[in-house]
Parts: structure tokens; sequence; C-alpha cells
């Protein structure tokens, strides 16, 4: 029925050391909250600078206990974006909370530093002012309680007004870093750029653990918070079956943890290697017409490349463009949907196409190619081949 694939959508770089520290694991009896899952978070800790690392079995969890962490319930308010994977606004929904979205940076499809300093100021004034930024339904309005801002495709948010913005309302930040392990703003690592940071190991990022994720923070209480609530609640000193909080299943296999912490040893390859595999690109697709390829920002000091996502040009049909790569062999997704407009988002809180204009035109016009560090200069000479035929 599908088209034979010549080049995979992506492809996790698993090695023997990999394979090898698995096997390990299972000849012992622990499989869950033990020594390897120490390890992996001590990796992840010493390489963003971190005071605390929490792991958990995936990068939603980890938001999740953020928004737990930062005190975020029913009616609360959180300024975040509506370009992003659907996951970053879910945790707030989890808690009863509501994403206030702010509309996107063209170039970066980050957080508009701009629009979110107007937002937060507006719905401080509260009246009509707050009111232009709530949805049609589902919110009341109130000062914003916290910010969650999200490292789009590898590049860090504009955290200089972030975290100003943040500190002169008086908002918690939370950094979703699930695409950007490995990624600095003005050299500073991502991940560290708020008051907590979230990594994901979902096989196509950066690194993997199958499933997986990381919450790193400087703030031991919250540290201490996030890792009773992945254990069922309970806090340290509870005895077993004994619950101080509402607590998850969130705790991480040591299967993943060891494929975690061999990975982690070997993350400035595994990162170069998808810097090289963006260069290629880069390099064949730069004045391509048709197409725009990615910006990287001057306060970028290092892209951490999760996928490789172009724009058509304003004329394209990306559907079309997409039916053709396919049927050379070639996969590509649109990336990323808008929040938005999701049905659930829809039915909740009364969007409508055109609320969000940047974020609609992005969604509209992003195609991520073929991405991982294991294509080879072969692979990407094919698909290029395929994407200007494609727009012939
Ligand atoms: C991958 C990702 C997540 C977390 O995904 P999980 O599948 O739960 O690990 C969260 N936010 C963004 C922006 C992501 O890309």
């Amino acid at each position: 029925m599908s088209e034979e694939l010549r080049v995979p959508m992506s492809r996790p770089d698993i090695g023997s050391a990999e394979q090898q520290a698995v096997a390990e694991v299972l000849a012992t009896p622990v499989l869950s909250m033990g020594e390897q899952t120490s390890a992996f978070e001590e990796a992840v800790r010493q390489f963003c600078g971190a005071q605390h690392a929490v792991a958990v079995n995936s990068g939603t969890a980890g938001l999740h206990l953020c928004v737990r962490a930062a005190g975020i319930g029913p009616g609360d308010l959180v300024l975040t974006t509506p370009f992003s994977f659907v996951s970053s606004s879910n945790v707030l929904l989890f808690e009863q909370a509501v994403p206030v979205f702010v509309d996107v940076d063209a170039r970066t499809g980050n957080l508009d530093p701009a629009a979110l300093a107007q937002a937060a100021a507006d719905l401080a004034a509260g009246g009509a002012a707050a009111e232009r930024w709530l949805p049609r339904r589902g919110a009341q309005a109130t000062p914003a309680k916290a910010i969650l801002a999200v490292d789009v495709f590898g590049q860090p948010a504009d955290y200089a007004v972030i975290r100003e913005v943040a500190e002169q309302h008086g908002l918690a930040l939370i950094e979703d870093s699930c695409e950007a392990l490995g990624a600095e703003y003005r050299g500073q690592p991502a991940g560290r750029l708020g008051d907590m940071g979230v990594f994901a190991f979902y096989p196509n990022k950066q690194i993997t653990t199958g499933e997986g994720g990381i919450v790193v923070t400087d703030d031991a209480e919250a540290a201490d918070f996030m890792r009773a609530l992945r254990n069922q609640g309970r806090a340290p000193g509870d005895t077993w079956l004994q619950h101080t909080h509402l607590g998850y299943n969130y705790r991480i296999t040591e299967l993943s943890a060891a494929l975690g912490r061999v990975q982690m040893g070997r993350l400035e390859d595994l990162l170069a290697r998808r810097e090289q595999v963006a260069a290629w690109y880069q390099q064949r697709l730069e004045g391509q017409a048709g197409l725009e390829v990615q910006y990287v920002g001057p306060d970028t000091t290092r892209m951490s490349w999760f996928v490789y996502v172009v724009r058509v040009a304003a004329g394209v049909n990306r559907e079309e463009f997409a039916r053709r790569l396919l049927a050379a062999g070639v996969p590509s997704r649109p990336y990323f949907a808008p929040i938005h407009l999701q049905p659930f988002m829809v039915e909740r809180f009364g969007y409508q196409p055109g609320d969000f204009p940047v974020t609609e035109d992005l969604g509209a016009r992003g195609l991520a190619l073929p991405f991982s560090g294991v294509m080879t200069e072969a692979e990407v000479d094919l698909v290029c081949e395929e994407v200007r035929k494609a727009l012939a």
C-alpha cells in the first residue's frame, strides 16, 4: 500500500555499548529505582551544571512535575506558546490551569518576547487589557502565575527578555527544553534558562532512553517534591505504602536509564553528527527557490539540531510537495500543528483560525524532512535531489 521508503524519517543512534549496558541491567534483579537511574541523573546534572536532576518516564511527565512544583492549579493562567508539541500545553490542562497563548517570532518559531512582556503587563493590569489575551471561554482574568517557554526545534527561546518578564511579575519560569538538549543561549545551556528545565528522550530526540525525560533545577525543595511525586507521592521518610502527596508512577526503568547513561557519555559525538547532517542540508537547500531553511539567531551560541524543518514559500502547496516526496520514497511531516486548533482545545476554549496568525502560518508551511545523526551524506543528497524535483 505505502511506497517503499528510501530513507527513514528518523533513526536512533544505538551502538554496542548501549546494547551491552541494557543487557547488564537485565542480568541484575534491579529493574527500577536503582544505580542506573542515579548515574543517568548525575550525568545530565553535571552536563548542564544543575544542582538537581530528576529522571522520569517521559518528557511530558517531567513537565507535569514542574507544573505541580510551581504550584500551578485550577484557573491559574500560564503564558505559553501555541507553536509546540501538544504536551507543553496539556500538562497545564492536567491541573485545570489555562494556557494563555502568546504568538511566536516568525523567524525562530519561539515565543515573541515583546508580545510576552505585553501579555504579562496586561494580565497584571486586568480589565479590557487582560481580556484580549484570554480565550473566548474557559478562563477568567487574573494576573499570570507562570511562563512555560519552549525551545523549538533545538533553538532556545529569548530568555534575556523572558526572564526579565518573569522577575518583574514574580512568575515561575518553566523551560520546555525537550527538543534542545545541548543547545546554548548566549553561552548558557538550554534547560538551565528558567527555574526548572525538562529534557525528553523519545527515540527521535538528541539522546534516547526509548521513553524518558528528566527535570533539572537548582531548587532543592522542588527537586525533593518531584522525586516524591514521580514515586506515587512517597516523600523522604515515608514508609512503604505511606503517601504524603497525590503522586504518580513516573518512574524510569533501569533499562532506560542505562541506555541514557551510555548515550550521555556519547553526547558530544551525537550532537556533532546531527550538526553535520544539518549543515549538509543547509548547504544544499539554502537559496533553493520555493523553500526557506532553518533560521538560527545570533543569541543561539549553539543550536542542538532536533529535526530538520523547511518552510515552503507562500504559494507552494505543501501537501502536494509532501505527496511527491513520498511517491519518490522520501517521508516528511508537517511541523508543528498549532496547539490552539487541536479539536479538544477548540472545544474547551473556543479558539478559531486566525487567533495566532504567525503560529498558523508556520504550521501551514513547515515540513520536517528525514533527519537523524546516523544519516549519511548520500542520503541527504538523495532527499535534496527529490526536494528539487518535487518543487520543479
Ligand atoms: C518531545 C517533546 C516533549 C515530551 O515528549 P514525551 O513524548 O512525553 O517524552 C515535550 N515538549 C516538546 C516540545 C517536545 O518536543
